[in-house]
């Protein structure tokens, strides 16, 4: 465990932050989980990834069996229905003890959500299985041929009397081969229809036709996967919402992802990081260059502090602009991305690969998420039109 100054637990540096009886008795009850059940330095002992996913899929019911699989799911889908200073809370709790976050992130912060906004009763059967681990969900949005942009997507889903047959091509599908269920973004309007012609349906990846095959990334693990549909028959009943309205659904799950729990995760990331950098650092001479470096590091480390704890503030009151988590998802993460080649420049790689696993793993996440989630190229235009107000035609970057 750690001992970082955080957003809720801000230390000895700031003022503290006045926590009710309930958040209070929150963060005991998970500290006592975390203390009882995360075994320090568990990413040392697994050589493939393979290896690490089972390991995750297991502490899923790990979670489970606590009550802690989804704190922040509403009490009536079986959550604890956190607040958002409680969902806070999990995120610097589960940093400060370095927890496994398990291997369902996709099915409890993105399937979840839109189960319960826009799902039928039959869909939201899907729930209990996702809060117990029993069922593992990917995200099968991004297309070779549309990312940044998701209303160029061509993987078609066509109606046959009761049923959907879907062809098409999904690519950077994390965790697919973990996975029991895919959330898919489909075209059922016609091939110009863009934005509205697109449709949400959810797939069983035992479903003939489907074909899954792992890419190896820098970090020389296959986190991502090319999902491949030939001749997919899924029943009629999978698809989520209306016909061709998929893109609203597409809105509010992107605007989920990079939302307040996400900004306060990443800056959890670069606190946990950071504290590792200076800690090596102290063994340095004063005149080194990494030293002088580190007091604007920090400078960026506390703005980051105070911009999560304004978000997390103006998330509590719904008092926060539109564009404003685009705002925090850019600095954030490119200062994590700026941290981590200014550690390369001071020490050279045998700082990552002669060091705790984690440092390597984290270098690489340094550049997973300035692209994942919206790149920061996105996050720029989307703060100029929306914080800024301007035309939303300036899509160019210089
Ligand atoms: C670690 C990781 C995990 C991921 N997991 C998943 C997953 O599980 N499921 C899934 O569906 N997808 C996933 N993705 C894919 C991710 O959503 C896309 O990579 C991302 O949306 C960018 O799309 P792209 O790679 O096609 O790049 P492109 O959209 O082709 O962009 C290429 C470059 O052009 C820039 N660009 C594009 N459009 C504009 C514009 N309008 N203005 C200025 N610049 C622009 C981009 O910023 C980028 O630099 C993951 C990605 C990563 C890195």
């Amino acid at each position: 465990m750690n001992n970082s100054d955080y957003v809720v637990d801000r230390g000895r540096r700031a003022m503290p932050l006045q926590l009710t009886g309930r958040q209070l008795a929150f963060r005991e009850e998970l500290r006592a989980f975390y203390t009882d059940k995360v075994e320090p330095g568990w990413r040392e002992r697994y050589d493939s990834f393979e290896d690490l996913g089972a390991y995750l899929r297991d502490w899923e019911q790990v979670l489970a069996s606590r009550d802690w699989a989804v704190p922040t799911w509403p009490e009536e889908y079986g959550g604890r229905g956190a607040d958002a200073v409680e969902r806070a809370i999990f995120t610097e709790e589960t940093a400060r003890f370095d927890a496994p976050e398990g291997l369902n992130r996709l099915g409890k912060r993105l399937v979840a959500p839109v189960l319960w906004q826009f799902g039928t009763p039959e869909q939201q059967q899907h729930l209990a299985r996702i809060r117990t681990g029993d069922e593992l969900w990917c995200q099968g949005f991004s297309e070779p041929s549309a990312g940044s942009d998701l209303v160029n997507i061509r993987t078609t889903a066509q109606r046959v009397s009761d049923e959907w047959v879907i062809n098409g091509r999904k690519i950077w599908t994390s965790f697919a081969q973990f996975a029991d269920w895919i959330i898919l973004l489909v075209r059922t309007g016609p091939a110009d229809s863009r934005a509205d012609g697109i449709s949400v349906l959810l797939v069983d990846l035992l479903t003939p036709g489907i074909e899954i095959s792992p890419i190896i990334t820098m970090s020389g693990h296959a986190e991502f996967n090319e999902v491949s549909f030939n001749d997919v028959r899924v029943p009629a009943a999978n698809l989520v919402g209306e016909e061709n309205a998929g893109w609203s659904i597409v809105r509010s799950v992107l605007q989920d992802e990079r939302g307040a729990d996400y900004c306060l995760a990443r800056y959890s990331d670069i606190r946990r990081i950071f504290d590792d950098v200076v800690s090596t650092a102290r063994e340095l001479p004063a005149e080194h260059r990494a030293v002088a470096h580190l007091g604007a590091d920090y400078a960026r480390v506390y703005a980051i502090q105070v911009l999560a704890s304004d978000l997390l503030e103006r998330g509590q009151n719904r008092t926060a602009p539109e564009g404003l988590e685009s705002l925090v998802k850019l600095y954030t993460t490119e200062t994590w991305r700026t941290m981590g080649d200014d550690q390369l420049r001071w020490w050279g790689a045998p700082y990552f690969t002669e060091g705790p696993k984690e440092r390597l793993h984290d270098q690489a996440e340094s550049r997973h998420f300035t692209i994942s989630a919206g790149t920061s190229e996105i996050q720029r235009n989307l703060i100029a039109s929306r914080l800024l107000e301007l035309p939303s035609g300036r899509k160019k970057v210089a």
